[in-house]
């Protein structure tokens, strides 16, 4: 047994290999050491006493799935081995097959919780000579196949941590660069070698030409093929997309804004997707994922979804009970790929038919709305009847989990299998019969007939009766404590044929269903089209819901460069603060203004506001209606943000490597069609440094890109620079004191902050008053001194006047008192920034300050 184990697992060297033995699945050796550990089994040893016993571990079969679901989770292989035969049967070794290779990027979520996810196997190949990578992905449970080609690294890693794929398919030539990028991130690659594809799976390739786009869908599918090891049906031809087809966004400006994720819990709550979600069904739950993922472009079809958003708004009554009917279909489109890979049982069938059988009543409901928009959907909402007719006639509505025990198909289906359930009920009544008959004779009135796996059907008779039994009329079966079980040789007769017309019975049933579950596969197609629509009308049934619960208004798209939002909100913020104390605020950038400077204190609304702006943008581009009282926007071809202080953890980099390369990114990428958030770059490195930086940065975007831009900053100075860029204006976040309290009014306002706040926010944080008087007076000197220094910005190549040695000069304490602790301490104070500072960081820094002079 051991030299097969060993063969099969010389094929799956990088996957755990479940051995099936009897009731459990069994890991050796290496595998078992770390299986068990893993899995928290207990490690065992086969052959104990040899000289080489084998570690071993094993789960129980009826179990299997959890294990399975576990390690695959933790980015393992697991390959399952069956035993091909019955072992009784087996004549000599039991042969014994892989059936699947369970991999984290075919694996079948089966959760409920999953539902609304896809879960993507991304598969790379590179082209040496363009130096093009082909790229494709494919859900297994939906049947997804998408392809697409592009230039550079950049665009693969970010296609890849975009779709969240956890396993890449790759062929030898993927350079080694890209292969650590991808690893480091915790996606698994899995090589696979580029064979064509059968005849039978070609067509999935119809229509692609280019080289790298037919290999990686050539790879990728030989890889499925290689895994799964069964039917593939339900895949769809692959589509070709180009990601200039979407709002360009790559996966920090994502994860940033917490579309479907959120940054802290790491969970959907506090997200855009949280918040438009009003799905009824999972393929719709599915699609508003990816179109939040992946926002359009193009005019028309955004136009067109704002068009049947507002239809539904303007219905609601048809909008409710298009929602009571969207409830009741269950996911079509990974029932489909369960009927593609024979797995359904006769439960799937009867949710099938459920589902299909709301598709009339979801087509009538659209069909009333008078709409040229809603037409295409009306048309594509299809119904199967022929289907649903089959299901209706053949399965049984409380159909059993399993296929193979009967009770799937329904009476009056099939002559054959009504004969066989009549011989069976006959038998029935035939052996009530005999009960009574017996009875009657013995005169033993709780002699009874009944039926056990093991001996069959037996008449049985207490101990304390058998006396009444009459000579030789009985033959004993078996002995139980106070009773005996017999048969007669008209009893065996009857058994015998109520056995084999059950048996028949079950073999023609499993027969019926495999009929109709294939009649249901030649449909698959037309399930998945109609799968799509559902999703469809789901979606922006979602919007409408959404945008009438929240208040939201159906934008207007531009063609000229000018944004115009009045009283926008920031959604999510809005709805967890709720709505009175939200502060709604314009956003006005005309054809003249690109860049907006925004000033204010920590914790007034900077990044919110900027945040605000770029969901707005996000919705819109989804079709969904935006939170604002009116909104007229252009369409924008690409996002950038440098939001928010993430160290990028898993390669290493420092916060201001991030903000720098990010800064990079969009100069580099942005065009006139762009949209630009940049919040507080340049704070994370020295003040000068980071003020010049902010300053080229913005001269640039302003002078050579001329993307919109809205660029948050604490750099007081910078504000000067609306006197030298023409389109840059100033706005500030007002704040206001009430008894020497900071009130956050979270109001944008025209022009720069006129005021440091930094020390109300100490104020607020608790620090004694002495200690803020004297940060105050501080404060007033090194404003006059910066006054009178006049620390210059209105020059490109202005360098800062500032330099150590001028900054020792400035004496706050008569010069005979202070110590060189003291002048420490002054200095580091003079450099402080404030306004970059949290109240508890500043209170720890005033705390060491205390520390350093009280000790001398
Ligand atoms: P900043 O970027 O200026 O430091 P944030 O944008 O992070 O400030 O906002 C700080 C907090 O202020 C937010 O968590 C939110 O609770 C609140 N806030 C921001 N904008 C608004 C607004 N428009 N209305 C009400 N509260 C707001």
């Amino acid at each position: 047994m051991m030299e097969q184990y060993q063969k099969i697992k010389d094929q799956y060297p990088d996957a755990f290999l479940f051995y099936r033995l009897g009731d459990f699945y069994e890991m050796f050796n290496e595998d078992a050491i770390k299986g068990s550990q893993l899995l928290e089994l207990t490690l065992t040893n086969r052959n104990k006493n040899s000289k080489n016993p084998i570690p071993m571990c094993g789960v129980p079969h009826k179990a299997v799935q959890n294990y399975i679901d576990i390690l695959v989770d933790q980015g393992y292989k697991v390959a399952i081995c069956e035993q091909m035969e019955d072992p009784k049967l087996a004549k000599g070794m039991v042969k014994r097959e892989v059936i699947q290779l369970v991999t984290p990027g075919t694996q079948f979520q089966t959760g409920s919780e999953n539902a609304k996810e896809n879960n993507y196997l991304t598969a790379l190949v590179y082209d040496k000579i363009s130096d093009d990578y082909g790229f494709a992905y494919v859900d297994l449970s939906t049947g997804e196949l998408k392809t697409t080609l592009l230039d550079n690294a950049d665009l693969v890693f970010n296609e890849v941590v975009s779709l969240a794929s956890k396993e890449t398919v790759i062929s030898d030539d993927v350079p080694h660069s890209m292969r650590d990028s991808l690893s480091k991130f915790g996606i698994l690659l899995s090589k696979q070698v580029i064979d064509p594809i059968n005849s039978a799976m070609s067509y999935l390739t119809q229509g692609i030409e280019e080289k790298p786009l037919t290999q990686v869908l050539q790879m990728l599918i030989s890889y499925v093929q290689t895994t799964q090891k069964r039917s593939l049906d339900h895949l769809k031809r692959a589509v070709r997309y180009e990601p200039s087809d979407f709002l360009e966004m790559d996966h920090n400006s994502q994860y940033n804004l917490e579309l479907v994720k959120n940054i802290r819990t790491g969970k959907k709550a506090g997200t855009l997707l949280w918040l438009l979600d009003q799905t009824k069904t999972a393929m719709g739950g599915r699609k508003l994922k990816q179109w939040i993922e992946r926002p359009l472009v193009n005019k028309k079809i955004i136009n067109n979804r704002h068009e049947i958003v507002d239809v539904f708004v303007n219905h609601y009554f048809e909008r409710n009970q298009l929602q009571d009917e969207l409830i009741k279909v269950y996911d079509l489109e990974r029932l489909s790929g369960r009927v593609a890979f024979g797995s359904v049982n006769g439960r799937d069938l009867i949710q099938l038919k459920t589902s299909l059988q709301q598709v009339p009543k979801i087509q009538y409901i659209i069909s009333q709305i008078e709409s040229k928009d809603l037409k295409p959907l009306v048309k594509q909402l299809e119904p199967l009847d022929d289907i649903v007719d089959l299901i209706e006639a053949a399965i049984e509505d409380d159909s059993p989990i399993s296929v193979t025990d009967g009770g799937v198909i329904k009476d009056d289906y099939n002559d054959q299998l009504d004969k066989y359930r009549d011989a069976t009920n006959n038998a029935q009544k035939w052996l009530a019969e005999l009960e009574a008959k017996e009875r009657e004779l013995t005169g033993i009135n709780n002699l009874k007939v009944g039926f056990n796996h093991v001996f069959g059907y037996y008449i049985e008779v207490t101990k304390v009766n058998l006396p009444k039994i009459p000579e030789g009329r009985y033959q004993r079966k078996q002995t139980l404590a106070n009773a005996e079980r017999f048969s007669t040789p008209e009893l065996k007769e009857k058994e015998a044929m109520i056995l084999e017309a059950q048996e028949q019975s079950k073999n023609l049933e499993y027969k019926l269903f495999v009929e109709v579950r294939e009649e249901v596969k030649q449909q698959i197609k037309k399930i998945q089209a109609l799968a799509d629509a559902i999703a469809e009308v789901d979606v922006l049934q979602s919007f409408a819901a959404v945008a009438e619960e929240y208040r939201f208004v159906k934008p207007v798209l531009v063609d000229d460069h000018a944004i115009d939002i009045v009283d926008g909100r920031h959604p999510v913020v809005e709805k967890v603060l709720g709505h009175q104390q939200y502060v709604p605020n314009d956003v006005k950038l005309n054809q003249d203004t690109n860049v907006l400077l925004i000033t204010g204190p920590n914790m007034s609304g900077k990044s919110t506001y900027m945040r605000q702006l770029a969901l707005s943008v996000i919705m819109n581009q989804i079709g969904s209606f935006v939170p604002a009282k009116e909104a007229k926007m252009p369409i924008f071809d690409k996002i950038f943000t440098r939001i928010g202080a993430a160290d990028d953890l898993i390669s290493g980099q420092s916060t201001f490597m991030v903000e720098m390369k990010e800064a990079n990114d969009a100069i580099e990428n942005a065009t006139p069609n762009s949209l630009i958030l940049f919040d507080e770059i340049g704070r994370g490195t020295a003040t000068y440094d980071g003020m010049s930086l902010a300053q080229a940065i913005i001269e640039y975007v302003h002078n050579n890109i001329g993307a919109k831009t809205l660029f948050s900053t604490h750099y007081h100075e910078l504000t000067a620079l609306d006197q030298t860029l023409s389109n840059l204006q100033n706005v500030h976040v007002g704040a206001t004191e009430s008894n020497g309290e900071l009130v956050f009014l979270h109001k944008i306002q025209p022009g720069p902050a006129d005021k440091s706040y930094g020390i109300h926010v100490a104020k607020l944080a608790g620090l004694p008053d002495k200690l803020l008087t004297r940060a105050d007076k501080i404060l007033n000197e090194l404003q006059d001194k910066t006054a009178e220094d006049k620390v210059g910005i209105s020059s490109m190549n202005a360098e800062p006047e500032h330099n150590n040695e001028k900054e020792e000069q400035i004496s706050l304490f008569p010069l005979e008192t202070v110590d060189e602790h003291q002048s420490e301490v002054i200095s580091q104070l003079k450099r402080l920034d404030l306004m970059s500072k949290t109240p508890m960081e500043i209170m720890n820094q005033v705390y060491k300050w205390q520390q350093k002079i009280k000790k001398n």
